[in-house]
């Protein structure tokens, strides 16, 4: 199998049209965006405000089961499904998250999708794009530094210095900064106290954009947000510090999405990237309400499995932009299946049929998931090389005994003509299926039976156990208003329950919830569960090793 190439080298061969032939084809004109080099594009204000008047294409949802730290192939499905639709003659576009500098440099690699499945350029997409997550760490510590200067200035709004929340951001894994100390060396350096960094996707600013439906909207959320309380123990917001105009202009290019094309042409609108394990895990609404006036049909990925991303992405993101999904697809892999039935990382490419009859348990609940929000899905099999057919075949038996719908994908190895026998099974769930799409929870429910409910009819567990000091805050919580907020739950990618450990179909857990955080602008409220970080740290090996760069300025060993 050495004939297989990379990534980054079917990227670099491929020969992408130049963005104005994909904008044209979209029926955009030239005001309509605003070329980054020749193959990357924003969408303009003017376009986004225009494209309002048209009617909503169907936005289809691409989620997965618990996956392994490699990834179970979301983008690429993604990419290749939209891909199979273009082939089927259908007006179609991506619409995808932004890469985060943290995984690509550490474990999990670029989020372009991959083999011939991908966006392009995958090498600009995945490293600085148009500057947008570099935008957004600067607002992040733009505000710091203020409140800092705030400090120091005479602190008019009696900030307690012990209890400020807003903290410093980097588009790194750098754990060494996950606690430090700022302000030391005397009255002229500032106000001493406890910082720390959380990676930029986990920034509330990230969070704030996305969920944004426009510039307006974007200022209010930011004046919204909660950076510290003060000395009452009141909240303190920007808004009071009076600082939203400035963090709106610092991010007045970033709201705007960009348009890049897949390996098939296929226009992809690439923007905004929170984390789905620590933040909502969606793109921005802007984008994907953009790109569903620009087609027929919107396929979007929300991160990690059912239990994280497709959870927000039904709670939060489409409850507070107004649209539905259509229709969602599965994502599941021979191989993390198979890790799901007890089999050691290092065993995953060795048949074991048993062991993938045994793993199909966590299949089996994220499609329960998915049917208890009232949604018509697919499962993809997501196709690798190593899986053999004797396995293909029993998980489609799986599926057929439970009259789950399912379709191989291999579009990693074919493109969009791999994906062709579940683009049709996808229009098939759509046409034949009654929406009755109806959200687990009323925002209206308390903060504790909103996330009680997630614990139980989303995970699968007994019950949801608060820390005294969570106890502490679902009180103070209520008390300030925001009580009426759906929650953003942060808890473990790698199991159904808050211990990674706990792989296929755990029962009887209790998830404990360790902390709150108000994110008042973005419009949630984020319960810290297990032992997750909001700034994660590199791997042993990190990605970094393999990177490089040739005489010609082109990027080697970027997956
Ligand atoms: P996710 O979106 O679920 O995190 P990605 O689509 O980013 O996953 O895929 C993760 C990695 O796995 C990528 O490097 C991709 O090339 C690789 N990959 C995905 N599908 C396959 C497949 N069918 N065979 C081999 N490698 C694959």
């Amino acid at each position: 199998k050495s004939s297989v190439k990379s990534d980054i080298e079917i990227a670099q061969q491929a020969t992408m049209k130049p963005i104005v032939e994909i904008a044209d084809k979209l029926g955009l004109t030239d005001d309509d965006f605003e070329l980054y080099g020749k193959y990357k594009a924003k969408l303009s204000s003017s376009a986004i405000k225009k494209l309002q008047e048209n009617k909503s294409g169907k936005v289809i949802l691409v989620t997965a089961i618990n996956p392994t730290p490699a990834g179970e192939g979301k983008s690429t499905v993604t990419v290749g499904l939209a891909d199979a639709f273009q082939q089927l003659g259908k007006k179609v576009m991506v619409a995808m998250r932004e890469p985060s500098l943290g995984p690509t440099m550490g474990i999990k690699g670029g989020a372009t999708g991959g083999g011939y499945s991908q966006v392009l350029p995958m090498e600009d997409i995945n490293l600085h794009f148009t500057g947008d997550l570099h935008a957004i760490t600067t607002a992040n510590n733009a505000l710091a530094a203020l409140i800092d200067n705030h400090l120091q200035q005479g602190n008019a709004l009696n900030i307690d210095q012990r209890r400020i929340v807003w903290k410093r951001a980097l588009d790194l894994n750098d754990r060494a900064l996950r606690k430090v100390i700022v302000g030391l060396g005397g009255p002229i350096q500032g106000v001493p106290r406890e910082d720390g960094f959380d990676i930029t996707v986990a920034s509330e600013i990230m969070a704030v954009l996305c969920l944004a439906t426009d510039l307006q909207n974007l200022k209010l959320r930011l004046s919204r947000m909660v950076v510290a309380y003060n000395v009452d123990k009141q909240p303190v917001t920007v808004g009071d510090l009076g600082v939203e105009g400035a963090l709106t202009l610092l991010l007045k290019e970033a709201v705007k999405p960009n348009l890049v094309q897949t390996l098939e042409h296929t226009p992809a609108l690439i923007h905004g990237g929170p984390f789905a394990n620590i933040a909502h895990g969606c793109n921005s609404v802007i984008a994907t309400t953009a790109a569903s006036k620009l087609a027929d049909y919107v396929i979007t990925e929300a991160g990690f499995g059912a239990d994280l991303g497709a959870e927000k992405f039904l709670h939060i993101k489409s409850r507070s932009a107004g649209f539905k999904p259509e229709a969602v697809v599965i994502v599941a892999t021979i191989r993390a299946l198979k890790m799901h039935g007890g089999v050691p990382k290092t065993e995953l490419v060795n048949e074991n049929v048993e062991a993938l009859k045994v793993g199909f348990a966590n299949l089996k609940k994220h499609v329960e998931t998915i049917q208890s929000f009232g949604l018509p899905f697919v499962v993809a099999i997501n196709k690798f090389i190593s899986d053999t057919d004797l396995e293909v075949q029993a998980l489609f038996e799986l599926c057929e005994k439970e009259n789950i719908p399912v379709a191989l994908s291999e579009v990693w190895e074919k493109g969009g003509k791999g994906g062709i026998d579940l683009a049709e099974k996808v229009l098939k769930q759509i046409e034949s299926n009654e929406l009755t799409y109806a959200p687990l929870y009323d925002v209206s429910d308390s903060i504790e039976v909103k996330i009680r409910t997630i614990v139980q009819k989303v995970y699968g567990g007994k019950d949801v156990e608060f820390s005294s000091k969570a106890r502490k805050q679902l009180k103070d919580f209520e008390g300030f208003g925001w009580g009426n907020l759906p929650v953003c739950m942060a808890k473990s990618q790698y199991s159904l329950s808050d211990d990674p450990s706990k792989l296929g179909r755990p029962t009887d857990f209790v998830v404990t919830v360790r902390e709150l955080k108000p994110s008042i602008g973005a419009g949630f409220i984020v319960a810290l569960t297990g032992d997750v970080m909001t700034m994660p740290g590199l791997p042993k090996a990190p990605a970094a090793l393999k990177m490089d760069v040739d005489e010609n300025g082109n990027a080697v060993g970027l997956f």
